[in-house]
């Protein structure tokens, strides 16, 4: 993990190697291992994509079509952006290739990671098709994306979306397509997840694609805040608090002006600073002169 390269920004919930701090790298390969176990037969071993998907915690992710990994001009730009690049592409496509048995388990667990991050990457774009937009209006439907937390939403079903196209910048978010506000997913294992797999367009652009799905923001109510039923007052430093601080000082510094006017009047009249220092210089130039006699 630790060659992987950090693209700056600012997140809480990505372990110090880098990588997501409970991400499941030894369930992945258990779970593996166990479904090639299983049976030989076609008909009988899911892909990866499927096994993948249904993993607890990837519940936000839907099944990315075949073709639309094959096709290399859906994938331009990528190579670049993941390690271990062609293994990890066959990895996603059940490809075997002599040169991942060569691998050792710590190489095979990088090109694991790696093969996660190309199907996020992947994910992100196809989820902005017209085909993946249909497997995510089955998943909102479904309620998979969890529900928006805010009181007066009334649990109204949630999107997936990223604060960042960039990897490793933020993870996913829920958007509510009611209050059209960003929260942090319920579960601690979907706050574990890259925002750029979901991307900063999806749910604007999922709901355009389904303007019956929008929600009029209008007939949106917002909390009023009350003491003893009353509403509080707009001005109130409850709502402004940077202007009732900036009013505070003003007062202080004036006050503290006045005072120092007082001060000075009630002074008793003494030699000025200026007039002390005449004294002083013109004893020394009398002292420099007398040792100039001297001489
Ligand atoms: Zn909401």
């Amino acid at each position: 993990m630790s060659q992987w390269n950090m693209s700056g920004g600012v997140n809480q919930t990505w372990g110090e190697d880098g990588g997501p701090s409970n991400y499941p790298v030894d369930d992945v390969h258990g779970e593996r291992l166990d479904d090639s176990e299983l049976s030989d037969s076609d008909e009988e071993i899911e892909s990866w994509i499927t096994w993948y998907c249904g993993l607890k915690g990837n519940e936000f992710f839907c099944e990315v079509e075949e073709a639309f990994i094959q096709d290399n001009f859906n994938l331009s730009g990528l190579s670049a952006q993941v390690p271990f690049y062609e293994l990890a592409l066959d990895i996603i496509q059940d490809l075997e290739s002599p040169e991942e048995e060569k691998l050792g388990p710590e190489q095979k667990d990088m090109v694991e990671n790696a093969a996660e991050m190309l199907y996020g990457l992947i994910h992100a774009r196809y989820i902005l098709t017209s085909r993946g937009m249909y497997a995510m209006r089955e998943k909102y439907l479904n309620v998979d994306f969890g529900r928006c937390h805010r009181v007066f939403c009334e649990g109204q079903p949630a999107l997936p979306i990223g604060q960042s196209d960039t990897l490793r910048h933020t993870t996913v978010n829920i958007f509510c397509p009611k209050c059209k506000e960003i929260y942090f997913p319920k579960s601690s294992r979907h706050g574990n997840i890259d925002g750029a797999y979901f991307g900063t367009s999806f749910p604007h652009l999922f709901l355009m694609a389904f303007p019956h799905l929008c929600i009029d923001s209008a007939t949106n109510v917002t909390f009023v805040p009350r003491v003893y039923g009353f509403k509080i007052n707009s001005a109130s430093p409850y709502f402004k608090p940077q202007e009732a601080r900036n009013e505070k000082t003003r007062r202080r510094k004036a006050r503290r002006k006045l005072k120092n006017a007082d001060n000075e009047k009630a002074k008793p009249k003494s030699k000025t600073p200026s007039e002390i220092q005449e004294g002083e210089f013109s004893g020394r130039s009398n002292r420099v002169s007398q040792d100039d006699r001297r001489k």
